[in-house]
């Protein structure tokens, strides 16, 4: 049962109802939220549905980090309305240049020992402090605000045990690179990760939240460290020691399943294109040319990350055919930089300096050449994301990335130290941070807040309203899709369709739109004809990002039965917020049994769920009858009934 682990016991002092034993449905009590932009105007729009005069958590955060491109009014308008929002509610607001979410809030606001809900999928990376930190859809981040407690089932608790040194050149990037060799991007599903063991004494508070932070890509509920005296300092110097609590695993901490890993036989990693578990030694893929080379991202922008690689750069030059990008986690790591001087070795070294923001992670402002390689230090690869459909996009730590840079190529950081001269740096932690707060506005007071008018330009859109569950569902299998669709396959991001998060009736236009670009007007009459979309999947269905517009288009589309082998977590979810049903297959070879445009019929589903019955799905088309299950707790079902969360949390209002 993992009791006397870190996990375990922030999960047990937070619990609302429900048993600790994994697999059983729990509810556990929210301390503080986080949104981006990208996810947070959405998510707001959703909070001022509810009807809730001001947060109910202890601290709620609205960062601006995403959507960063002011090419016309669509992104100033949905900033204009998060600061309103912001003002209106009693929620911190981080302004856009700040800095990233994660890095940000890891900074300035994670407490050991509390509980974080982000809608953003990185929001593990405060685990790195001992907080534990959960990704989820913008809907329920917006039901915690609103004081409803968080609803997953209990995760199986792993321990991770970390044994011997990291040898120079290996840094915490490659440790989550070789959980992930090890895992896959679906080894984490239904866990929590929990690092214990002599080596996590090596590793400060922002390595250990590069570690958290990509326990998102093994699709892990999330991931945490002890707080410990490490973390301690790091609190120190940000000038918040009050908040640090000492929260260690019990000597006798029994953990569900432990992995070990050596730190002494590690290598420098490398991720290779498309998926961040496509994970080779360096060597194996040394002299491949790169295109352009960028630090940055909420796995490895911290002031670590930068001032180790801006001393390797030191009176060196960027290889000529190379762009090399760095952008700087926070305007708190930026001031560091500045005033430690590594800001000046960056630009000797011929760097493009970003704007502290996700910007490249997503396609915002920087993106590759046409079938160009991208070497990054983030933690996402997937085809398309970068903004360049056909880039190849490889994942690696900062310091491989530097090599990289000055040779041209990828190069086994070791091996250009060698023949260079070059020498490994340890990053002493500052004594004091620049706390960098100028550009966090705090909440108004009860009184003021009231008197704030929201902003709301054309950009923002109300939200649809959906209808409830039907007994049965008369439908079409208007697409079929294979194994690992991520959210950016369903809803992509970039430039173009980033500034529509606020306006449904437009985004919607963009689903699947790489994938099949066919899919949104053939979606639409089947819609319009009144009957449903079903959507066919293979395994691991939605991993990637916890972006709920790859839950909530789709609705809008009228799609409201997935049919997968297997579903990722968050997405999983989503798709219940918003009232469309997952099923996955009983017997994975029936995936086979449908075509596209085949007539779909399932019937008796409301009578079905309720008495915990399989569903029986009709291929009208072919005659054959499909049995499906379902992973969803009480309280799923009756939110898919009710039409989704919002209209259940509209309905528990009315009684
Ligand atoms: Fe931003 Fe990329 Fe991190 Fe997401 S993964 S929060 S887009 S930097």
């Amino acid at each position: 049962m993992a009791k006397g682990t870190v996990a375990y016991k922030i999960l047990q002092s937070h619990l609302v109802s429900g048993k600790l034993i994994p697999g059983e449905e729990i509810a556990i009590k929210i301390d503080q939220t986080l949104t981006q932009d990208a996810t947070g105007t959405m998510a707001y729009l959703q909070f001022e549905a509810m009807g809730v005069d001001r947060v109910k958590t202890e601290l709620s955060v609205s960062y601006i980090d995403h959507n960063m491109l002011q090419t016309d009014f669509k992104n100033p308008d949905d900033h204009k309305y998060l600061m309103t929002v912001a003002k209106r509610y009693g929620i911190y607001l981080s302004k856009p240049g700040n800095g990233i979410c994660h890095q940000v809030h890891l900074e300035r606001f994670a407490k050991p020992g509390k509980t974080l809900l982000g809608s953003d999928s990185h929001t593990p990376t405060a685990g790195g402090m001992g907080m534990l930190a959960i990704g989820a859809g913008g809907l329920d981040v917006a039901a915690a605000m609103a004081g409803e407690p968080f609803y997953l089932k209990m995760p199986r608790i792993v321990g991770v045990k970390l044994t011997g040194k990291l040898p120079d050149w290996v840094t915490a990037k490659d440790i989550i690179l070789e959980l992930l060799r090890r895992l896959s991007v679906k080894g984490g599903v239904g866990k929590i990760f929990e690092y214990f063991g002599e080596g996590i004494k090596e590793l400060s508070v922002p390595e250990r939240a590069t570690i958290t932070n990509m326990g998102a890509e093994l699709g892990a509920t999330t991931s945490i460290f002890p707080s410990d005296e490490i973390t301690r300092a790091y609190l120190r110097a940000q000038g918040r020691e009050h908040d640090w609590i000492e929260l260690l695993p019990d000597p006798d901490a029994e953990y569900d399943e432990i992995i070990e890993i050596n730190l002494s036989e590690l290598e420098p990693l490398i991720a290779c294109p498309h998926s961040p578990d496509n994970v080779v030694p360096v060597r194996e893929v040394e002299g491949i040319k790169v295109d352009q080379v960028v630090i940055g991202s909420c796995t490895n922008s911290s002031f670590v990350d930068l001032t180790r690689a801006g001393k390797l750069l030191e009176g060196r030059k960027v290889h000529p055919d190379v762009i090399f990008a760095v952008a700087p986690g926070s305007k708190q790591a930026l001031e560091l930089i500045t005033q430690n001087g590594i800001l000046l070795n960056f630009l000797k070294a011929g760097a493009r300096i970003l704007e502290s923001a996700c910007g490249p992670c997503i396609g915002m402002g920087f993106a590759p050449p046409s079938g160009g390689v991208s070497l990054r230090s983030f933690n996402r690869n997937f085809e398309g994301r970068s903004g360049t459909p056909d880039a190849k996009v490889y994942l690696a730590s900062p310091e491989v990335c530097v090599a990289a840079a000055i040779a041209g190529h990828i190069i086994d950081p070791r091996k250009l130290a060698e023949k260079e001269g070059i020498k490994w740096i340890r990053v002493e932690m500052p004594e004091r941070f620049p706390y960098g707060d100028e550009a966090i506005i705090e909440p108004l007071s009860e009184e003021e807040a009231k008197k704030v008018e929201i902003y709301r330009g054309p950009n923002i859109k109300p939200l649809p309203e959906f209808d409830s569950l039907p007994e049965s569902i008369d439908g079409v299998a208007s697409l079929i899709v294979g194994d690992n669709i991520t959210t950016d396959h369903i809803m992509p991001a970039g430039a173009k369709i980033l500034p529509l998060r606020s306006n449904i009736y437009a985004i919607s236009e963009y689903v699947y739109h790489y994938v099949d670009p066919e899919f949104v007007s053939r979606a639409k009459q089947v819609r319009d004809s009144g009957r449903a979309n079903v959507i066919i999947g293979g395994e691991n269905y939605g991993q990637g990002s916890s972006r709920e517009h790859a839950a909530l288009a789709p609705r809008f589309l009228g799609v409201r039965v997935v049919i997968a082998k297997s579903f990722a977590r968050i997405h999983h979810a989503n798709l219940v917020n918003f009232g469309v049903l997952p099923l996955e297959f009983v017997d994975k070879k029936d995936y086979e049994k449908f075509t596209l445009g085949d007539e779909v019929l399932i019937p008796d589903l409301i009578q079905r769920l309720q008495e915990g019955k399989e569903i029986i799905v009709v291929n009208k088309t072919t005659g054959e009858e499909i049995v499906c299950k379902y992973n969803l707790t009480p309280k799923q079902i009756s939110v898919l009934m009710a039409g989704g969360l919002l209209n259940w949390i509209k309905n528990k209002q009315k009684v």
